[in-house]
Parts: structure tokens; sequence; C-alpha cells
């Protein structure tokens, strides 16, 4: 019995919307559409990696935060791109009570107009800088297209939000970089492997100088969008007035950046690693990375709870997150709700392995299944788990891979979109104009260019921007998003 992926592959957005509820999740029938209840499981994964989210940000000296869901109007509309980006997807508090507000209050899409009048307090010298915090929050937006759950919703509840003030671009730079760096380090838990693109002028963060985002390949050839960073250079600065005193006495606007994720890393784990039982999760973030399943037979004269319990024991003192499935049910329906939920290790124990004092194991990924001898089973359950979350990773490297086409004309393009869509990377001369015509006769978004920016011109020597003929400058990339 092999690992099927058909429906995984070719249903791809019935099989998410299923497991999401069947694998616990969440449960989207809270009446307001695009607002969703968190259900345990689903909570407890979000958990791990957000335990992640917190220990790379005190390893990178962030400091946590918790700033409040209402920001008033007139700080709200202080940054004229910024209003302008969002003024379309936010929702207003206009009463308390029966009586209308003087100033309106807005519920946060993103914090930069509730956190900057804050900063423009706090930061007083360069001693103060750099300036780095973060939170994890939820916002809202009013989102007007197709909602699904962790990927598009009007409730983001897990809204990571890093926020840094330097006192040079340079110095806002190298944040970027360290984005980046704390990105790959949480990606690399969740085995995801994914690209990074600067996005073009007109899709960048509204208010920002530049934005650089990072996405995934999912299973139907749509890319997702799991992380971004924008670096603002001075723009919010000026307008929220975040100045601070050189050594030389002189007062001088910070220069800002930002950086978010959300719960959409969880939907990425969810859909790249699954297949048509359910999910896989990676051992770094799952809430039960082995669970035992005890196989009584009737007349069987050993105690297989016991021994399972005994196995538990010692995987818990090595460090594992066990479960021990004791329910009176049949083991092949246990088999099933573990397989549906994505633990990805399972330690069957039946009375002739309490006798041989051995134990089998399944894995999650690949299905495969060996006995172990019960003195090497600590050593066995952590070389599979480590097996497990490198596997994943690569079969999700072939996934993103093969879906990444590098062609010449718009034509080619086309087809790569008409087959089985995907990631395409085409000559682009750099203007907008061409860039825009391009997203029109691909029906695709461009998620920017290659970055770092080294890598943006990377085979355009020679290459001919197809919409205009002129010499290409970049490598643009186009793709379905979700
Ligand atoms: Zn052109």
């Amino acid at each position: 019995m092999g690992v099927e992926r058909k429906r995984w592959s070719e249903a791809f957005s019935e099989w998410y919307n299923e497991v999401i509820e069947t694998a616990g999740i969440q449960d989207k029938r809270y009446p307001v559409k695009g607002m969703n209840i968190w259900l345990p499981y689903g909570l407890r994964i979000m958990r791990n990696i957000e335990r992640i989210i917190h220990s790379e940000m005190e390893r990178t000296g962030h400091n946590e935060v918790l700033f409040p869901a209402l920001v008033p109007e007139t700080e709200f509309q202080k940054e004229a791109e910024h209003i302008v980006g969002f003024e379309d997807e936010v929702y207003w508090v206009t009463h308390a009570g029966r009586d209308p507000l003087d100033v309106k209050l807005v519920l946060r899409p993103t914090s930069e107009t509730a956190m900057y009048s804050m900063f423009s307090l706090w930061i007083r010298s360069h001693a103060d800088l750099p300036f780095k915090v973060y939170q994890i929050v939820n916002v809202y937006r009013y989102e007007t297209k197709h909602t699904r759950p962790l990927i598009r919703v009007r409730e983001i509840s897990r809204f990571f939000e890093a926020h840094t003030a330097h006192d040079s671009f340079e110095d806002a730079e190298k944040q970027i970089k360290e984005d980046l760096e704390i990105f790959d380090n949480v990606a690399k838990a969740l085995a995801l492997p994914y690209i990074v693109s600067k996005r073009p002028e007109w899709d960048k963060f509204p208010g920002a100088y530049y934005s650089v985002g990072a996405e995934v390949m999912m299973p139907d050839g749509r890319t997702l969008q799991i992380g971004t960073m924008h670096n603002y250079r001075q723009n919010f600065a000026k307008a929220y007035d975040i100045q601070y005193e050189t050594e030389d006495g002189e007062h001088e606007y910070v220069h800002q950046t930002t950086f978010g994720m959300s719960e959409r890393l969880l939907a990425a784990t969810i859909g790249i690693h699954g297949d048509d039982r359910g999910m896989v999760l990676p051992p770094e973030v799952a809430p039960i990375q082995v669970v035992i399943v005890p196989i009584p037979k009737k007349d069987a004269s050993v105690d297989v709870f016991a021994y399972a319990e005994d196995i538990a024991d010692e995987l818990r003192k090595a460090g594992f997150r066990v479960h021990v499935d004791e329910r009176d049910i049949r083991p092949g329906r246990k088999f099933y709700d573990w397989e549906l939920k994505g633990v990805p290790l399972r330690v069957e124990v039946g009375p002739r392995d309490v006798a041989g004092r051995k134990a089998v194991l399944a894995r999650r990924d690949t299905l495969e299944k060996f006995e172990v001898g019960r003195d090497e089973l600590v050593d066995a359950v952590r070389k599979t788990l480590d097996d497990v979350q490198k596997s994943l990773f690569e079969r999700a490297s072939q996934l993103l891979s093969s879906h990444i086409k590098r062609v010449e004309t718009v034509e080619e393009a086309k087809e790569v979109f008409e087959d089985r869509r995907g990631i395409v990377e085409i000559p682009w001369c750099g203007s907008e104009e061409c860039g825009l015509r391009m997203e029109e006769e691909l029906d695709a978004k461009m998620l920017g260019t290659p970055y770092p920016e080294e890598k943006a011109r990377e085979g355009t020597e020679g290459k001919k921007c197809p919409i205009c003929g002129r010499e290409a400058k970049f490598i643009a990339r186009f793709a379905r998003t979700y």
C-alpha cells in the first residue's frame, strides 16, 4: 500500500476544506463569514509554530509588545499611501452605545498606524536604535474575494508583525536580511521550501519603499504568500514624526522596516505535505510526534497497555511529544484518525511484540512499517522523526522545482498556465506597462523579480522583453496566487 495523492492533487480545494474540519483545525460555521473558530488540535499546532517565532524573536533581540486593536481615524490617516491602500477593507467602529463617536475608530488591518505615534514618544536618541518590537495579534480586513480558512479571512487571528526603527537605510537593509534568515528558520521547521521575490512597484505594501514576499507552491500549482518584509525608508517616520537625536545633536527621521507572517504558515504546512489520508505534520511542530496504539488480543496473557505506557514514559523522558491511544475502538479506526491528524510516527504494540520485546513503527509520510527491538526504540524513533522531517522537505522541494518554468515568450507562458500552472519566469524590460500587460495576457499576478537583487538579472543576457522587444533587465515571475 503506497502513498495515494490523487485527491490531494486533483481536487485540492475540496481536500483542503474538508481536512481543515475533519482533522480538527478550525470550524468555519461561525455566523460571520471569513471569521473561523480555532479548534484545540489546530491551535496546538499553531502554538508550536508561534513558539519557534518567539524563540527566533528572542534570539534576534526583538521585544514583544501588545497594542490595542482600535486606531483613531486621525492616526490612521497620517500616511497617505497607507490609507488609500487599506480604506476599502477596514472595519469602522462608529458608535459607543447609542452615541456616535467624535473620532471614529478603525479595527486595525495591520498595526503601523497604531504603533507609530507611540514610537515617536519612545524613540529619543541614537542610543534607542535599532528599536525592534513585535506582536502576534488579530487583525481585520474586509475581504471581498472568496474566503478560505487560514488563507483568505476577514479576521487574521494569528498575525505576526515585527516593526523596527534604525539610524540609517543601511541598517534597515541589514534588518531585512535578518528577517529573511528568521523566515528561513521558521520555514525549515515546517519543512517548507519557498522562493523570495521583490514585488513590483504597483504591488508593494501601501506606504513601503519596497516589499519582498516569500511564496510556497501549493499542490494545485497556485502560490501562497506566507511571509513579507518591507523597507519603509523614512515614509512613516515623516508622517508620524519619529525622530531621534544623533551623536552630533542633530534631529533625524528613523528608517523603518516591518516583517509579517500569519496562520498561512499552517495553511501551507497542511496543504503542501498532505495526501489522500489527510495531513502529514512535520515532527518539529506536530503536537503529537508519536502515537502509541496498543492492540490487545482476547485471551492474551500479556498486558499491552502497560507495555505501551512503559514505552511512552521512556519516549517522553527522551523529549518526545507522545500520546497513548487507549480508546476502546478497533485499531483500524485509530490508525485512520491519527493518519488524518498527521501524526508523523505510529508505534503499534500487540501481545507478540510484548513477548518478543519489540514494536512496529509506521511512518506517516511514506506509510512504511518496520519492526524495532524494544531496546533500540528511542534511537529508532529519533532517527525516523529526523528522516520524516527531511523527506517532507525534499518532497515539497520537488513539488516547487517541478512547478517553476523559465520561458521566453508569452505563448510559452500561457501554455504553463493552461497545463499544470506553477511559476513562470520570463525576461522583462522592467517597465510597469509591460509588466501589467503580461499580467493581463497571462491572467496571472507578477510576484516580482528574484531576490536578493543580484539574482534578479541572472539569465537575462541577450534576452528580450516579449512585450516591447527591448533588452531584458530582469527576470519576472508570474503565478496564479491564493
Ligand atoms: Zn517591455
